[in-house]
């Protein structure tokens, strides 16, 4: 039987903070978006004072101080970091490592002894609270849709953080209390249909007819049905998360040298601002990731990520590529063979609705976001009609017909503004101290 656990760290960039401010569990804390504009991220104590999701600052900023609330401004460098010490983590409990947004990844736990698997779950658990000081949630499950559900359970309902669903008679009661809305990869949208068609819970979902469900929902639908019943057939790149746009491969050969992986990284950053506008969402954070062939285990190994963050939310892809090349030659060190490199596109907001920084010294002006929306919309027609990638950006790499492997074209943009991280500095009044990535930001003890 085929064994998948989806570990997904509690509060994540709440829980960064922490890390750094240890007087600060048990209490509430909030990280604002960029620009301070609103609350994204709560510990539980933030979430049981009663500030939702999205809480403008402005308007609940006298309630946060009445209840003593830590207000902290995002800290992307720390995030990004300490993202890839908990990722790396996961390398010392299997091989099979699937990251699926900044905060969550799939394990492949096939071969695991089933009986056993819980308490290696709940010593990794410990591990990486003692390596990286973050709290993570384990469920296990014979699918990914089904391990979502079982992460939810062990999130809610376990003190030790770890559940697995695997048992049987138990299953129809789990399935009946939840909503079909709260099924990985089935949207708002999905679940209005659903209802229509008589289907409020996973568990009614479970025993609907795949067929029925493919004709209303595609085919996408008929393996949340199959995924649901414990046959494993959804890909991750068929369900992105709601707050995140993945695009990662692993490559065909090892690449060491820079300019591949920046060509790499730049055409994935492309087909992400791709799916981004299709959606019509911005981003307001981006993150890259490398790694080495961890089954070569003669070859050394190395994986890092990085993560810069808007002033304001942005679907231009010149303005993510920059953004991404600088990431990459951040995290980039020679003389290793890597196999894999991606990026996310995270803290997405809608196109209109998006939050235009008021404050921000140096904001986008409206014209020149037009006038990227319109070079945008253009750049996707464009290849819409022609075919993928009749139009690119030169970083992607040019590799000509008959000239084998010869980039002609796309070196490094030379832009001075994306040297260091000051092209990216916002407005940040609450920031935290980039304590892992930053030799004099570093943690003081006194
Ligand atoms: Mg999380």
């Amino acid at each position: 039987m085929s064994l998948y656990a989806l570990v997904d760290c509690n509060n994540f960039y709440a829980s960064c903070e922490r890390v750094f401010a240890p007087h600060l569990i048990g209490q509430p804390v909030v990280v604002l978006s960029n620009n301070d504009g609103c609350v994204i991220a709560r510990s539980d104590e933030a979430k049981a004072v009663g500030i939702p999701m999205g809480a403008p600052l402005h308007d609940y900023h006298a309630m946060m101080k009445k209840h003593g609330v830590a207000i902290f401004s995002s800290n992307y460098a720390l995030y990004g970091d300490m993202s890839a010490r908990v990722m790396r983590s996961f390398h010392h409990f299997t091989p099979d490592v699937e990251i699926y947004s900044i905060d969550e990844a799939f394990l492949g736990l096939s071969g695991f002894d089933e009986t056993t698997l819980p308490d290696h779950m709940r010593r990794m658990r410990r591990a990486i609270r003692q390596w990286t000081g973050i709290p993570v949630s384990v469920g296990i499950a014979p699918t990914k849709t089904l391990a979502k559900l079982a992460n939810r359970i062990a999130k809610k309902y376990t003190s030790d953080g770890v559940y697995m669903m695997t048992d049987h008679d138990l299953m129809p009661r789990i399935l009946g209390d939840i909503e079909v809305e709260d099924i990985w990869g089935i949207s708002k949208r999905w679940g209005a249909r659903l209802r229509q068609l008589g289907i409020g819970t996973a568990l009614q979902l479970q025993q609907a007819s795949p067929r029925q469900i493919r004709q209303s929902l595609s085919v996408v639908g008929e393996r949340i049905v199959h995924e649901l019943n414990g046959h494993p057939c959804l890909t991750i790149e068929e369900v992105q998360p709601k707050q995140t746009i993945m695009s990662s491969r692993s490559f065909g050969k090892m690449v060491s040298d820079l300019q591949s992986l920046e060509e790499a990284v730049a055409s994935y950053t492309a087909r992400a601002a791709e799916k981004l506008r299709q959606q019509n969402s911005r981003a307001g954070g981006i993150y890259v990731f490398i790694r080495t062939n961890r089954f070569r285990q003669n070859d050394p190994q190395y994986s890092n990520a990085a993560m810069v963050g808007f002033d304001d939310a942005t679907s231009d892809t010149a303005s993510l590529i920059r953004a991404a090349m600088g990431a990459i030659r951040h995290i980039y060190r020679a003389g290793y063979r890597y196999h894999k490199a991606g990026v996310m596109l995270t803290d997405l907001t809608a196109q209109d609705g998006g939050q235009m920084s008021l404050l921000n010294p140096d904001p986008t002006p409206d014209e020149t976001r037009q006038s990227q929306d319109k070079r945008m919309a253009v750049l996707d027609r464009i290849n819409t009609k022609m075919g993928q990638g009749t139009l690119f950006h030169a970083t992607e790499g040019i590799t000509l017909k008959g000239h084998k492997g010869g980039n002609i074209y796309g070196r490094r943009i030379h832009d001075p503004r994306i040297q260091g991280t000051e092209r990216w500095r916002m407005r940040s009044q609450f920031k935290s101290p980039a304590y892992t990535t930053r030799w004099n930001e570093l943690a003081q003890v006194k």
